[in-house]
């Protein structure tokens, strides 16, 4: 069953189309993987389904609700839960705080709040780090804690962006396996944007690409990855990549 539905989804800003009529599907349990060069349109994609940004045209259901023109916390209430590429924890305050923060958006009963927080710390790995300051926390374990922020709000379709991106390389399995967990014990359904091919291919039932805006594959991981459109738009990302990685862009 479709949890998730989007249906020529386009987001126009001025003159550069982000994305440019993307219709997909996700389905009840999946783990989705959402892959494409840098500037594709994924981050945009997000933004759309969680009320940041109204699409310019096309259709977004989630359970059979519009999810177009809600604002973000009537998204996030239907069970839509996301983490942010660049992650932004309340840095003066605890890493527990940060969690019961999200649970009293809708509860706010603080004693609920903080053992529900702990719960949620436990599924991330981050609860011997439940009483240090989020300023003492390296990013991968930024990332953890941005998870369990997003978990507080008790989603159904979790989107995870970036999940990877910018933390030690030893630390991957470890999330990879904290994103499988995810859905086999938590029962989410998972949206995961990865810049890594190994990285995606690893977790995901099934994967969208997109490149300048548009999807140019979706199916199963071993089908995708033999994409020659899927293998194009790489390729010439790769020669992109050692560049800002050495560079001043960074
Ligand atoms: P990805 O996440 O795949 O790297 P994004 O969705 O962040 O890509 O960006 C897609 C394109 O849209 C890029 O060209 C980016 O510069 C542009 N873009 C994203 N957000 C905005 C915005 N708020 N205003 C103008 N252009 C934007
Ligand atoms: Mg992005």
């Amino acid at each position: 069953m479709a949890l998730l539905t989007l249906d020529r989804v386009t987001k126009r800003f001025g003159g550069l189309l982000a994305n440019n009529s993307v219709s997909f599907e996700v389905i009840e349990g999946e783990i989705l993987g959402l892959i494409g060069p840098n500037g594709a349109g994924k981050s945009t994609l997000f933004e759309q389904i969680t009320g940041f940004y109204p699409p310019t045209s096309g259709r977004i259901e989630f359970e059979g609700h519009s999810l177009v023109g809600l604002r973000p916390d009537q998204v996030n209430r239907l069970g839509i839960g996301r983490t942010f590429q660049k992650v932004k924890p309340f840095l003066g305050m605890t890493v527990i705080e940060n969690v019961m923060v999200a649970a009293m958006q809708y509860d706010p009963d603080p004693v609920k709040a903080r053992r529900d927080a702990r719960g949620f710390l436990e599924i991330v790995d981050l609860a011997d780090k439940g009483d240090a300051g989020a300023r003492a926390l390296s990013i991968g374990e930024r990332k953890r804690l941005e998870m369990a922020r997003a978990m507080a709000t008790k989603p159904r379709l979790l989107l995870l962006d970036e999940v990877t991106g910018g933390v030690d390389q030893r630390t991957i399995p470890t999330l990879l396996q904290l994103i499988s967990r995810l859905r086999n014990e938590q029962g989410l359904t998972l949206v995961v944007i990865e810049h890594n091919m190994r990285v995606i291919m690893s977790i995901s039932d099934r994967i969208v690409a997109l490149h300048l805006g548009e999807v140019i594959a979706d199916g199963r991981p071993a089908d995708v990855v033999k994409s020659p459109r899927v293998i194009e738009a790489y390729l010439g990302d790769s020669f992109v990549v050692p560049a800002t990685e050495s560079g001043p862009r960074r």
